[in-house]
């Protein structure tokens, strides 16, 4: 029993120790010398699919005739928005 007290403090120990050095964000640093503006595009979402062969969700901008998956490379024809129903 001591034993086991024993090792769960050196555990907290460690688990301090690594909170006090873990840096306060991990939001990478950005460059603070562009003051000029950029322009961006806004984008809708865009049209989500599960792959019929893996299941894996797929994402893409564009209406596209046909999809395919980023996990298994497989080619589907896609039911675009306008004839989709249900
Ligand atoms: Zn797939």
């Amino acid at each position: 029993m001591h034993k086991i007290i024993e090792t769960l403090m050196h555990a907290q120990k460690a688990l301090e120790v690594l909170l006090g050095t873990r840096p306060a964000t991990n939001v990478e640093e950005v460059a603070p010398d562009s003051d000029e503006s950029e322009l961006v595009d806004l984008i809708v979402a865009g049209y989500e699919w599960i792959c019929p062969t893996c299941d894996m969700p797929n994402l893409e901008i564009e209406a596209t005739e046909h999809v395919t998956c980023w996990k298994c490379g497989r080619t589907f024809e896609a039911n675009l928005p306008e004839h989709a129903y249900g």
